[in-house]
């Protein structure tokens, strides 16, 4: 289990009910250049990219996709080569041969059963091999149909943090999450939190000083007398 940060939420601040609004708006001011960081330009490279994406990190796929694009263009092409020259084409991304094979298998489905579209509902996306609910979670939000909240790393620590949710497991706190956040703001959502968390929020050394949530955190590491309330 990851390291948890629910113990650090222990200072009053109200219900998270009623601090989710501000919360979401305070992060969409500070970050309006929040989106997913993988680069693609279709549904099929998404799909792609969000594959490739476990284990690594979005900027080690980038690296391998610029080129890999360039040669796969359509899902037939991923089928036209050899499984052993696809898996050393994301040799970069690690566990290659899993990913060969899963994307060789998301790509055969995509053409028999969804005449080669990359469909937006989680339910079908999940029928592709190797396309686990995280992924499936990603690919339909960057469609412009999220259907849950994604959990990652940086979004559970900062829910934690932030009193929004109490629970480890990322299935539950999407959970919590759901229920918390507005339906419209699923999509973005976790993005502001990943930007937060990367760029304030980090993991070891948060800036609480620097943070625009420091008054709405429970975790705030700032005296209450020296937090700046943001309208
Ligand atoms: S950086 Fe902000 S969100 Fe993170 S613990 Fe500090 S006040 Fe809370």
């Amino acid at each position: 289990m990851p390291r948890s940060f629910v113990h650090e939420a222990r200072r009053p601040v109200g219900r998270r009910r009623d601090r989710i609004r501000p919360i979401i708006e305070r992060l969409a001011a500070e970050h309006a250049d929040a989106k997913i960081a993988l680069e693609f330009r279709s549904p099929v490279e998404l799909l792609i990219s969000v594959m490739l994406s476990a284990q690594t990190t979005d900027v080690n796929v980038n690296r391998v996709t610029a080129t890999l694009f360039q040669k796969y263009r359509r899902p037939e092409d991923y089928l036209s080569v050899p499984r052993e020259e696809l898996e050393q084409d994301v040799y970069a991304t690690g566990f290659f041969r899993q990913k060969a094979k899963s994307i060789q298998g998301a790509m055969r489905v995509l053409l028999d059963e969804f005449g080669g579209e990359v469909p937006k509902m989680v339910d079908e996306l999940l029928r592709l091999p190797g396309v686990a609910r995280k992924t499936a979670n990603v690919v339909a939000a960057e469609l412009g149909n999220p259907q849950g909240v994604v959990v990652d790393t940086h979004v559970r620590r900062l829910s934690q943090r932030l009193g929004l949710s109490r629970r480890e497991d990322p299935v539950k706190i999407e959970r919590d999450l759901v229920k918390l956040v507005p339906r419209a703001d699923w999509g973005r959502f976790p993005h502001l939190l990943i930007w937060h968390g990367r760029r304030v929020c980090d993991a070891r050394r948060p800036r609480c000083e620097e943070c625009v949530l420091a008054d709405l955190c429970p975790s705030s590491r700032v005296e209450v007398d020296e937090i700046v309330a943001y309208p």
